[in-house]
């Protein structure tokens, strides 16, 4: 992080005043020393670095006003994302209102039990002075709710306390967007991992948290990534680190920044005292320690380490990048495979949770048409917008992005006979793409590069594998490549189930097909995406999930059953031939160990 001299006046400051909370209305205001001479142009990102989808997030601003010296100043809009003021001499102010009621980490969202902002909703670029330090004063909403409320944000103190209302300062335009804020009657916890503070905040009612369980083991995982990126050293990118949660009934997601991240949680996710202390593959606080683990590692992987698109973001338009799969894809496989290092969940639940994700690439047809690279490109059309279509269309650069990182881990540690891994081509882009990133003048990494690296870092030709599975579309072949590492990639299933081959949601009382897999049951019969079942044989198919599926139990793979649906309000009949669920079920199972080959998670 760059260091700002706190004397120095900063050019650009905004207030932020959470004003109605019932509305859900923040009042911000920014303030310019020097406004550009042609007239000052103000505009809000259209999108959020890491959440790969134009949101337009001026669409929030309710109303805007510009005013110099007491006086107003007329303010054209440019586009749907920015106006342009008329030229004033001296100090001009814009002041605007943003209305907050998005409940995801994407956005803004106020009310009297907390509130939740990005930069990226509330403040106003100033073009042309992106570069400068920006200065904003956070104020305690007058609501009597908010009296006893407290700020948690990693952005840096300038007049305020810690956890307290009032001013902060950030490097620049960039960094200010990168500290996303909390304010309410929030659960805190510190840590220090190697040195370094962290925070653990909790929002939401959650009875019973088990905190110090949730503090010991956050330590343990944020330790292990510490040291891995810097093994001699042990110094973290960050003077300190905020984990901002948001506790809901039903809920997940993460965003990464380079001092915090911002999640949301299903409240049953969070450790309740007395839980075993034995993790298995499906725990809900297992899922919660895999979503942070993954936050925590983007701290290298994407905010230091980032595509050359990224460096810097347009933050107006689309940023394409063909490299996700190495950003999302290979934080997701350090994800899980960090909990293991960090001695939290065992090899063999580890496996577990593999297996699911090979079980979930495997599902979908869309990897045979969508390979990892053009998948992350489109990321912002497919990838965040998907359809009902979207299993025989596209392919995730998450899960199969982690297994290609699997792929290459297992291949490099195969061909050097266990002298090279994966981590030493993480390490050596680390090192070189991203340590410096806020220090020095740095760029993001090419793709020519990234490729250039591997086969440098491992001394192998690693081309053909780019071309296949990276560039290209064909399946990976992990039974193979675990052989030598002494674990069984099996089908766990004893005899295929007959299945429709659909994904399937409630729908009132009713069971509606959400997706039909192409060329499964289903789809041969005639069935859509959208049709409700009415009856499967004359008996009628209820809403609940199971309900579907035991009625499916009574028969056989090759029977044909006469399935009644409506499509809109039209009732229309199919003959379906059940065929057997597409994909095996899978599993890893650990049958022997080499002495030199060791495996990822051994
Ligand atoms: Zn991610």
């Amino acid at each position: 992080m760059k260091k700002t001299n706190p004397k120095k006046q900063p050019a650009i400051q905004y207030t932020i005043v959470p004003r109605d909370l019932a509305g859900h209305l923040f009042d911000v205001t920014v303030t310019v020393a020097l406004p550009s001479p042609d007239g000052q142009v103000f505009a809000l990102p259209a999108w959020i670095p890491g959440s790969y989808m134009i949101r337009e997030f001026a669409r929030n601003i309710i109303r805007i006003r510009a005013e110099s010296h007491g006086k107003p100043v007329a303010l054209a809009k440019v586009d749907k994302h920015s106006w342009r003021a008329a030229p004033v001499d001296g100090p001009l102010t814009v002041s605007y209102e943003v209305y907050a009621w998005d409940l995801s980490v994407r956005a803004a969202h106020l009310d009297q039990t907390h509130g939740f902002f990005n930069g990226t909703s509330v403040y106003l670029r100033v073009l042309g002075q992106e570069h400068m330090a920006h200065q904003v004063d956070i104020q305690r909403p007058h609501d009597p709710a908010a009296k006893s409320w407290r700020v948690a944000t990693s952005l840096p103190e300038l007049g305020a306390k810690r956890y307290g209302f009032g001013t902060y300062i950030a490097a620049d335009y960039d960094d200010l967007i990168d500290h996303p804020v909390e304010m309410g009657d929030f659960a805190l916890a510190t840590f220090k991992a190697h040195g370094v503070p962290h925070d653990i905040v909790i929002t939401g009612r959650v009875p019973n948290l088990d905190m110090a369980r949730l503090q010991a083991d956050l330590k343990a995982i944020c330790e292990t990534q510490i040291a891995f990126f810097e093994p001699k050293s042990k110094k973290a990118p960050m003077d300190r680190y905020v984990f901002l949660t948001l506790a809901v009934g039903d809920g997940y997601g993460g965003l990464e920044h380079r001092a915090s991240t911002a999640l949301i949680c299903a409240r049953a996710d969070l450790p309740v005292a007395n839980t075993p202390k034995r993790l298995g593959a499906a725990d809900g606080y297992l899922k919660f320690l895999g979503l942070c683990s993954h936050e925590y590692f983007h701290t290298w992987n994407v905010k230091r380490i980032k595509p050359a698109a990224f460096a810097p973001y347009d933050l107006q338009a689309e940023t394409y990048t063909p490299l996700l799969w190495l950003f999302e894809g290979f934080t997701s496989y350090y994800d899980d495979l960090m909990l293991v290092r960090a001695g939290l969940v065992t090899e063999e639940a580890y496996l577990k949770l593999q297996a699911k994700t090979v079980a979930s690439v495997l599902r979908g047809s869309g990897r045979t048409k969508q390979s990892v690279a053009d998948s992350s490109f489109d990321a912002w059309s497919k990838y965040y917008r998907q359809d009902e279509n979207a299993p025989n269309a596209i392919v995730s650069y998450y899960t199969k992005g982690s297994l290609v990182a699997l792929m290459f881990d297992l291949t490099i540690r195969a061909k050097t006979s266990g002298k090279k891994t994966l981590d030493d081509v993480m390490l050596a882009l680390w090192q070189r793409f991203g340590r410096d990133f806020y220090a020095a003048e740095a760029r993001g990494v090419t793709e020519a590069e990234v490729e250039a690296l591997f086969d440098e870092i491992s001394g192998l030709k690693l081309k053909p594998l780019f071309d296949r599975y990276v560039r290209g579309t064909d399946d990976l072949p992990l039974a193979k490549l675990y052989a030598p590492f002494g674990v069984k990639l099996a089908d766990e299933r004893k005899v295929a189930k007959p299945s429709l081959d659909v994904a399937t949601g409630r729908d009132g009382a009713d069971c509606k097909l959400t997706q039909v897999h192409e060329g499964g049951a289903a789809h041969r019969a005639g069935l859509s995406a959208g049709d409700v079942l009415a009856a499967l044989d004359r008996v009628r198919v209820a809403g609940n999930p199971s309900n579907l599926d035991s009625l499916l139990g009574r028969y056989s793979v090759g029977d044909t059953v006469k399935v009644h649906a409506f499509r809109r309000d039209e009732l229309m009949t199919f003959n379906v031939k059940l065929m057997g669920d597409r994909v095996p079920g899978i599993a890893l199972e650990v049958t022997g160990s080499d002495k030199k080959l060791k495996r990822p998670s051994a």
